[in-house]
């Protein structure tokens, strides 16, 4: 399960309606407590795929290390990555599902016409080789 504070859900929602038509991503920063991801923050990559911007993506490694550096500053480490399905189902693609790493929470945020439709977690289930939802909790401080 996912437990990320309203204010940063609140603008990574931001984020990916600005982005859009395009498909924007990032890394999400935090704690992973046994089975419960907690993000409290996170970093925006740009998304080196400017050919299809439109429906993939791929984290610019200069950012992603920049965040790991974020990340250690404040003794939290990279814990998944948020993207958004510009104009489609926050369902995740075979692609992303192809490049999912395990013990990682992948956000999917569904953008349709500029504006938030949902969110849906998702996370490699090695035991069944299949990438499963997984419940979204936001906390208030
Ligand atoms: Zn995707």
């Amino acid at each position: 399960m996912v437990k990320i504070k309203r204010q940063i859900n609140d603008k990574l929602i931001e984020i990916c309606e600005k982005g859009f038509p395009n498909e924007v991503c990032g890394v999400l920063i935090g704690k992973k407590n046994k089975e419960i991801f907690i993000i409290d923050d996170y970093y925006i990559c740009e998304n080196l795929n400017k050919e299809r911007s439109i429906d993939r993506y791929e984290l610019n490694p200069i950012d992603y290390i920049k965040a790991e550096d974020r990340a250690k500053k404040s003794n939290a480490s990279i814990i998944g990555i948020y993207h958004s399905h510009p104009n489609h189902p926050a369902i995740a693609s075979e692609t992303d599902k192809m490049f999912a790493w395990p013990d990682m929470a992948y956000l999917i945020y569904s953008i349709y016409d500029g504006k938030l439709k949902n969110l849906i977690s998702w996370q490699i289930d090695e035991s069944e080789d299949v990438f499963a939802q997984i419940n979204t909790e936001l906390i208030d401080e």
